[in-house]
Formats: C-alpha cells, sequence, structure tokens
C-alpha cells in the first residue's frame, strides 16, 4: 500500500516566475547557511571512493557506474527537496528536460541560462558564471583530490549533442532491458536499463553543460539537480511503464570480480554515506524504488 505523495515535480520552464523567485533564494539560503556545499562534499566522497574490487582498474564507485547509480541519486534529491521544503513546503524540485534543447541549433541559447532562469548564458574568463541566481558562486570543497575552493564555471560543449527525445523513449520502450547485471559497472559493452541511461544519456548532458558539470563537485552547479531530477524522471517513466516499481537484484546478488559483496551497493543495504545503521532517516536502496511515496511527475516522456 503506497502514499501516493502531493509532491509534483514540474518543468522549469513551467514554473511561475513567483515559483521560480521562491525556489532561488531557497537554493540561495542553503548556499549560505552552508548545507548547499555540505550536498557537494557527499556527491564528491561517493564519487571518490572505489566500491569493490576490479581486475581491469575500478572505475564503480559508491554512486556511479553501479546498479546503485539510479537509487543513489534518488535519494540524494530526496534529500536535496527536503532540505528545500524546510525552507518554504510549496517547494518541489523541477527537472531540466533538456531534450527541448536537443533541437535548438544551438542549445546554449536556451532560455535556461538567461538571467530569469539559471544565469550564465555568455560565461566570462574561464567559464565563470557572472549573471542569474547563482551568479560568483564559491564553494568551499572537502573532496579527496581536489583544491579547497573553486567557483562555479560553465563551457557549453557545442560539439556534444544533448540527447533527443527519440533516445530517451527507446531506452524507456525496451522491454528487453533489465534493470541491471554482471558485471555492474560502467562498461558500456553489456546492455542494462541502468548503463544505458547513464552512459548514453546521462553522462553527456554533464559534458556538455561543462565546466563544474564536469567535475566531482558538480553538484555545485544548481543544473546538476534539474539534469538529475530528468534522469530520475526517465528512470520513473520506465519503472511505471513496465509495472517495475520494485525492480532491483536480489540480495547479496551484486559482487564484484572476486565474488565479494559490493559494499552500499546491494538491495538491503544503506548507501554511502548515509549509512548510520541507527538513524531511521537513512534509507535502504530498496526502499527508495518506489517513487511515487516521495513524488510525482506531471509529465513523463512515453505513456
Ligand atoms: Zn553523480
Ligand atoms: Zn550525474
Amino acid at each position: 500500500m503506497n502514499l501516493l505523495s502531493n509532491i509534483e515535480r514540474q518543468e522549469i520552464r513551467s514554473l511561475q516566475p513567483g515559483q521560480k523567485t521562491t525556489l532561488f533564494r531557497a537554493i540561495n539560503q542553503l548556499k549560505q547557511n552552508g548545507i548547499y556545499d555540505k550536498f557537494i562534499n557527499w556527491h564528491g566522497l561517493a564519487m571518490m571512493t572505489k566500491a569493490g574490487t576490479e581486475l581491469f582498474g575500478s572505475i564503480r564507485n559508491l554512486a556511479h557506474y553501479s546498479p546503485v547509480f539510479l537509487p543513489w541519486h534518488r535519494e540524494y534529491l530526496i534529500r536535496f527537496e527536503n532540505a528545500l521544503r524546510e525552507i518554504d513546503t510549496s517547494i518541489s524540485l523541477p527537472y531540466w528536460d533538456w531534450t527541448i534543447d536537443a533541437e535548438l541549433q544551438d542549445p546554449s541559447t536556451s532560455i535556461i541560462w538567461t538571467e530569469d532562469f539559471l544565469g550564465g548564458r555568455n560565461p566570462i574568463q574561464n567559464g565563470l558564471v557572472t549573471d542569474g541566481p547563482f551568479k560568483n558562486w564559491k564553494f568551499s570543497l572537502n573532496i579527496p583530490g581536489y583544491p579547497r575552493e573553486a567557483y562555479l564555471r560553465r563551457n557549453f560543449a557545442n560539439t556534444i549533442q544533448l540527447p533527443f527525445r527519440r533516445d530517451v523513449e527507446l531506452v524507456i520502450n525496451n522491454n528487453e532491458l533489465e534493470y541491471d547485471k554482471s558485471p555492474w559497472d560502467g562498461n558500456q559493452d553489456y546492455n542494462s536499463f541502468r548503463i544505458m541511461l547513464e552512459r548514453p544519456i546521462h553522462n553527456p548532458v554533464h559534458n556538455w553543460v561543462g565546466g563544474t558539470m564536469e567535475e566531482a563537485y558538480s553538484p555545485g552547479d544548481p543544473v546538476f539537480f534539474l539534469h538529475h531530477c530528468n534522469i530520475d524522471r526517465i528512470w520513473a517513466n520506465w519503472q511505471r511503464k513496465h509495472n517495475y516499481l520494485d525492480r532491483y537484484p536480489a540480495n547479496d546478488q551484486i559482487r564484484d570480480r572476486r565474488g565479494r559483496l559490493i559494499p552500499f551497493t546491494n538491495r538491503n543495504h544503506k548507501m554511502s554515506p548515509w549509512n548510520d545503521i541507527n538513524d531511521n532517516t537513512h534509507k535502504r536502496v530498496q526502499q527508495v524504488l518506489d517513487f511515487t511515496q516521495y513524488y510525482q511527475y506531471k509529465e513523463y516522456y512515453v505513456s
């Protein structure tokens, strides 16, 4: 039995001007009180921590190139949305449907990058974002291998193509795809729903925006949350279309090439860094599979 949530996530372009103002003000409030940078560092730490041993060099980490990629980012977004709603309960996290921008001859001319939205249409000096609601943002980082501080930058890479709607629909409609399968990593030479969503659809959007979005501290650019909200919406659409609201590998099935359990990744594991077993707010992977308990999306790609 599910309680359908009354939180409805919609495309950023369909927000009323007042809703946008409320959202951007709340994000800036999280930035000022230090909570936003805590989110950045959670992501950076998860990304820089290898998960499981690989014979061919480990690229899997606690949040990427792994089955937990989608649940981890879903939980991360729920936490971010909750932090925003503690400031204003009218807020729900919007998504950026970049398939709309993919149709533009030059997607960097999109309204998304104007001062009324995320700013930074014409980044200056090393890609610094100097207009819009997040202008001149600076982060305090605590990520292994990274400098202690950085500025918000973008560097629209017009040599990279944003995913088209038909690419997204093909993955959602594919009846053959399992959620994921061994070797549970970032190799592109096997097919699963997770790898098809993570590599050819999710990755290019980070690379197209460029700058901060290409780093381990990519959530430093608020567009990260809007991009991942759209990625989550695609997963939700696949779950909904095929009635896969509980679809994830069985307990203890996700193991590395030496047969050892990959930590923080199996269905009954808590996800890192929210893995305090005594903290009831820390969810297990299986607790985020059914998204309808937490939110709905206003529109899906495929019905
Ligand atoms: Zn990530
Ligand atoms: Zn990402």
